[in-house]
């Protein structure tokens, strides 16, 4: 029987995003909270969906099959987990991985936001459509829906300008950052022959964004 170290109760997160993830469901039925993970001074950030079994029991983002493929995809290109930083769109594992529903991405993703805010990346990589239609959206959720998806979408690179709002009445950052949309690494396990040259292509389009 492995013992399930969890943060659930860490005093790190005491902050008013935090409690917005802690009054969701998902939070009670969690874990872990899944914070993110890497080189938080990189300057690529990679966004992904929500924490998978592995990654609730574990606490770790893409630590699972997904994960391994993108550290496979990453070393294709010459990166490594040390050169980015890799968050979700929702910090806690939705039952049976099934897809985050809107009031869950409205709660989660002021701490993502907040998180961009303090990082500052040049170049955010959204993986897969949730995290692409969010960014688009300009973080508005409802209308993530309106939005173009992945296949049509990936590797072109366009600016974002968004707005982190401190706890109510508190002030407004304003965060400006490449968006760069690529494949979700679980999309390119079913389809390798056809998703690994795109993803391969995509990714210099970010090697561009940094240098
Ligand atoms: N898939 C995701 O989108 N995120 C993870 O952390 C793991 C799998």
């Amino acid at each position: 029987m492995v013992e399930i170290m969890s943060n659930k109760k860490s005093e790190k997160f005491n902050f008013y995003e935090a409690a917005l993830v802690k009054r969701t469901e998902l939070f009670n039925d969690c874990n872990n909270i899944v914070v993110g993970g890497g080189d938080i001074h990189a300057n690529i950030l990679f966004v992904g969906e929500a924490p998978g079994r592995n990654e609730d029991l574990q606490g770790i983002p893409f630590c699972g099959a997904a994960g391994k493929n993108l550290d496979k995809l990453l070393e294709r290109v010459g990166l490594r987990r040390e050169n980015i930083y890799i968050a979700n769109i929702l910090k806690c594992r939705p039952p049976k991985n099934r897809d985050p529903l809107p009031d869950e991405i409205r709660a989660h993703t002021p701490w993502l936001l907040k998180q961009i805010r303090d990082m500052k990346p040049k170049v955010v990589c959204s993986l897969g459509n949730y995290a692409t239609k969010f960014f688009l959206a300009k973080g508005d959720i409802d209308k993530m829906g309106k939005q173009i998806g992945i296949t049509q979408v990936h590797g072109k690179a366009q600016d974002i300008e968004m707005k982190f709002k401190e706890e109510e009445g508190e002030g407004v950052s304003v965060m400006k950052f490449k968006l760069i949309p690529l494949f979700h690494p679980a999309a390119i396990i079913y389809n390798r022959n056809k998703l690994t040259p795109l993803w391969e292509e995509d990714m210099e389009i970010v090697k561009q964004e940094i240098i």
